[in-house]
C-alpha cells in the first residue's frame, strides 16, 4: 500500500524548484528512490554523496521496516529477544526515551494495533469494542526491555518504528552530509525534510507545508536554515467506511485512529527522531495538550511547531512564526503561541 506517490512527486519537484534557483550556477548531484514505502529525493551542491546517503537510507529500510521478514524489528518481534546492531539499537533508545518524554502519546508498541486495523497490508478492518480494549491494554513501551545490543518483550508486545525511521534516516544523513565536501542539500525522505548548509547566495531554504485537504499543494512557506522538519497527517495513510475516515496514526490510549480536530502536525528541530516522534505525539494528543506541551519543555528544547486544526486555525510558535508565510488562496487565521 504505497501513499500518493503522485502528491510526493508534486513536492519533490517544488522543493527541487526552490533550491536550484536558489544555487544557481552550481550543478546538483540528484536522486529519486523509493525506499521506507514512499518516495525520496536528494539534492546535494557541492559533494558526491548521494549515493553513499541512498545506501545508508537503504540500510536503515532494511532494518527498521517491521513487516519485512528479514529485518531486526521483524525478528524482535517473531523471537521476543533478539540482538540487535548499533543502528536500531540508537534509534530503539531514543526512541523509549521519547515514548517517556511524551506521556505514551508516542508509542513504539502500538504494532499489533496497526497490523490489525489493517494499516501495513491495506486489506482494513474496524476493530470492535472489544477487540480495542484488548488492544489497547497491549501497548505500552514500559514492557520494552532494552539493553545495549539487545531488545527483549514479553508475548503480545510488538514494536514498530515507522513513525520515526524517515527522522532518524534524515538525521543520519546530515551526520553523512557533516563528514563529506557537501555544502548545501534539501533531502526530501517522503514528506521528512532534510535541510543541510547553507546556499551560496546566503538565504535561507524555503519549504513548502503540505495542504493536507490537497497534499499536492502548499498552504504554506517556511524559510530555514539547516535542520529536519516532519509533518504528520491525516492524509498520508487512511481508509474510508460510512463517510468516516480512519487514519494511520492511531491514539494508544484508545488503539483507535487520533480524531481529535487536527489535520496537521509539523515539527522543526535539528534532531530529526524527536521531530518525527513529536509530529505524530502532537497529532495524537490534540491542540490543548500540544500547546501545554510546548510551554513545559518543547520550548525550552529550541523545537518548533505548525499545527493546522479543522476550523482552518494555525498554531505557529514564536521561534518560527515570522519564517512562515500562508500561501496565496488561504485565510487560515494564524496564531503565535
Ligand atoms: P508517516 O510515516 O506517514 O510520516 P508518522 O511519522 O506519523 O507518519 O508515523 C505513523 C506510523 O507510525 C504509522 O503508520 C504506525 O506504523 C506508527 N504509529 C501510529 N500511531 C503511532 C503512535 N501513536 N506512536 C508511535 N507510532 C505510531
Ligand atoms: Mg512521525
Amino acid at each position: 500500500m504505497k501513499k500518493t506517490v503522485k502528491g510526493v512527486i508534486c513536492a519533490v519537484m517544488l522543493l527541487i524548484t526552490v533550491i536550484l534557483s536558489a544555487c544557481s550556477g552550481m550543478k546538483p548531484e540528484t536522486a529519486s528512490f523509493e525506499a521506507m514505502d514512499t518516495l525520496m529525493s536528494l539534492t546535494v551542491y557541492g559533494g558526491e554523496v548521494s549515493s553513499q546517503l541512498k545506501s545508508e537510507i537503504n540500510k536503515l529500510d532494511s532494518l527498521l521496516d517491521a513487516t519485512d521478514e528479514d529485518s531486526e524489528i521483524y525478528r524482535i518481534n517473531r523471537d521476543k529477544s533478539a540482538e540487535i546492531s548499533s543502528d536500531t539499537d540508537r534509534l530503539i533508545g531514543k526512541a523509549l526515551a521519547l515514548c517517556g518524554r511524551l506521556d505514551g502519546y508516542f508509542d513504539i508498541t502500538v504494532y499489533p494495533a496497526v497490523l490489525e486495523w489493517g494499516f501495513t497490508t491495506g486489506k482494513y478492518d474496524i476493530p470492535d469494542k472489544a477487540a480495542l480494549k484488548k488492544l489497547a491494554e497491549k501497548i505500552d513501551y514500559s514492557r520494552v526491555e532494552h539493553s545495549e545490543g539487545h531488545v527483549t518483550v514479553p508475548d503480545g508486545t510488538m514494536i514498530d518504528l515507522g513513525a520515526v525511521a524517515k527522522g532518524y534516516a534524515a538525521e543520519r544523513c546530515l551526520e553523512i552530509l557533516r563528514d563529506s565536501k557537501a555544502t548545501a542539500a534539501v533531502l526530501n525522505l517522503g514528506g521528512t525534510i532534510a535541510l543541510y548548509g547553507e546556499k551560496p547566495d546566503k538565504t535561507p531554504f524555503k519549504v513548502g507545508i503540505a495542504d493536507p485537504e490537497n497534499p499536492a499543494g502548499y498552504f504554506g512557506y517556511l524559510s530555514c536554515g539547516e535542520g529536519i522538519i516532519s509533518t504528520s497527517g491525516g492524509y498520508e495513510r487512511y481508509f474510508e467506511r460510512d463517510g468516516k475516515r480512519y487514519i494511520h496514526i492511531l491514539d494508544p490510549k484508545t488503539a483507535e485512529p487520533a480524531d481529535n480536530g487536527i489535520l496537521s502536525v509539523t515539527v522543526i528541530s535539528d534532531d530529526g527522531t524527536a521531530a518525527d516522534a513529536l509530529s505524530t505525539a502532537l497529532f495524537v494528543m490534540g491542540l490543548d495538550k500540544a500547546l501545554d506541551h510546548y510551554k513545559n519543555g518543547f520550548k525550552s528544547d529550541g523545537r518548533d511547531f505548525i499545527i493546522l486544526t479543522d476550523s482552518g486555525e494555525l498554531y505557529v510558535t514564536e521561534g518560527i512564526y515570522d519564517d512562515f508565510t500562508l500561501a496565496e488562496g488561504y485565510d487560515y487565521k494564524v496564531i503565535k503561541v
